[in-house]
């Protein structure tokens, strides 16, 4: 067993700047001979990897975007899992210079009661989520473990109507072990932390305050496995420094969580850098362009085809939909990235607390629905797996043995249908019907497909939290 403090030697600078120097050199007849062994559903190491970052013609491009797509639909079909972020708290210690919760920006903290954490939940709940990922600053006096502990259990317990958040992600400050338990003994779903940066010179120069320390953060997810939490999320922050590297890194690490503890992450997500209050995308020179946001996506659904790939509400609605086609599995929508903001926004409240960050798309759930059903997506609010045990390794084999799709669409399909009966607008109702009528057409086999359509109509008649 490792101690808790170690060093983040599975970053290996080095070898990262050894990788994209080899993939530079890959000719377009090798660069199709990784696209092709990327539909071999295996992933991709790093050098391949590597050399998919180079590619700059267009031609070549096109094709590593349409293997993405190919992958995304064989694995995921056209299910694409929804979820809600809820901040509690912005106090924080720490001062990253690319966040609006930096303690340096003056302005009122606030912590959130458990009775307003209810009204939150209820919020959320009443748009039709299922799922959120809870968020908080650092702070060990404002905003200890116990207190996530507790909000988590507060959340489990509120419900509204027949509707309760059936799993919480958790994205809080890298901790020790025994901390990792108390949200493990709390219930936590996929423990999620953002690399921020993988480039040691550029985190030590983004960060004051604990956060600062590299090796703790960077090594969090040992801890987090050390404590029993076999579900995790990694993310780079795009636009802190260069976006190769930074990719490169991701898959590094992905790899070490996959050898060292037989899963990879469970997912990975893809913030990029936005204005905040009091930071300005001025004094950031490695901001990512749409285009090469693309590459990231598509290059990294080519090289973790079974890891879940989440896109945030940072992202502006046209690209946003681009960008869901190259690989996306989970998106969050409606959200509000401020403390109490939620309930402040359903009571029509004018309150507006400072955010984290500036939203990109501000549509709600229903009209973002809306939108995507004419592409044939299939909304999920599907958290299955969590509540019949399939996690970490056991889900990882499903996941690669493709049997996991086969559950997938018929619980997309049971779940969406709970929020056309409960949450929908009339005009999503109206465009869901063509959409569902396809996507049973897809599930195989026949006996699946039946007992799907009887689940269906048990919904229509008011059962509820049905599952395969
Ligand atoms: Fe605090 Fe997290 Fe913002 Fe850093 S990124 S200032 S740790 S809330
Ligand atoms: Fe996710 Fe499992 Fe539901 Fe599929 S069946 S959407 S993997 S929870």
């Amino acid at each position: 067993m490792k101690t808790e403090r170690q060093e983040a030697t599975f970053i290996d600078e080095q070898r990262i700047v050894e990788v994209l120097e080899a993939g530079k050199r890959y000719s377009p007849a090798a660069i199709r001979d990784v696209v092709s062994k990327s539909l071999e559903l295996k992933g991709l190491d790093l050098e391949e990897l590597a050399a998919l970052l180079w590619v700059d013609d267009p031609e070549l491009e096109h094709e590593i975007y349409s293997a993405a797509r190919k992958i995304k639909e064989h694995i995921y079909g056209k299910r694409l899992v929804f979820f809600a972020p809820l901040y509690v708290c912005n106090y924080c210690v720490n001062n990253c210079k690319y966040c609006g919760y930096r303690a340096a920006n003056d302005y009122p903290r606030r912590k959130l009661t458990m009775e307003e954490i209810s009204q939150e939940i209820k919020a959320i709940l009443d748009m039709g989520h299922k799922r959120i990922a809870l968020e908080a600053g650092e702070d060990p006096v404002n905003c200890p473990i116990e207190y996530i502990t507790e909000a988590m259990r507060q959340i489990y317990a509120t419900t509204s109507g027949n509707a309760s958040i059936r799993r919480i992600n958790v994205n809080i400050a890298a901790t020790t072990v025994d901390e990792y338990k108390m949200l493990k003994d709390a219930g936590i779903g996929t423990y999620v932390l953002f690399q921020e940066t993988y480039h040691r010179e550029t985190y030590k120069n983004m960060h004051s305050g604990p956060k600062a320390d590299y090796d703790w953060h960077t090594t969090a997810m040992d801890r987090a496995f050390a404590a029993g939490i076999d579900d995790v999320g990694l993310g780079v922050l795009y636009g802190l420094y260069d976006w190769r590297f930074e990719t490169v890194a991701l898959l590094m690490h992905a790899q070490y969580l996959d050898k060292t503890y037989g899963v990879g992450p469970h997912t990975i997500s893809f913030p990029r850098l936005r204005a905040a209050y009091g930071i300005s995308l001025d004094n950031f020179p490695h901001l990512v362009n749409d285009n090469d946001f693309k590459r990231i996506v598509a290059s990294l659904r080519l090289s973790v085809p079974y890891t879940g790939m989440i896109l945030s509400t940072r992202e502006e609605p046209v690209f946003r939909e681009e960008v869901i086609a190259l690989g996306i599995s989970q998106i969050s929508a409606g959200s509000m990235v401020g403390v109490g903001e939620y309930s402040a926004k359903q009571q029509r409240d004018d309150h507006s607390d400072t955010p984290q960050f500036d939203v990109g798309d501000h549509r709600g759930l229903d009209e973002i629905i809306h939108d995507l059903l004419p592409d044939g997506y299939i909304p999920s609010f599907c958290t299955a797996c969590y509540r019949t045990g399939r996690t970490g390794e056991n889900f990882m084999a499903l996941a690669k043995s493709a049997h996991i799709h086969e559950m997938c669409q018929p619980n997309a399909l049971l779940t969406f249908q709970e929020y056309l009966c409960d949450y929908a607008s009339p005009a999503t109702r109206q465009r869901a019907i063509p959409a569902i009528e396809k996507a049973l057409t897809e599930i195989e086999p026949e006996e699946l497909r039946k007992e799907c359509v009887r689940r269906l109509e048990r919904i229509k008649t008011g059962e509820r939290d049905l599952y395969f």
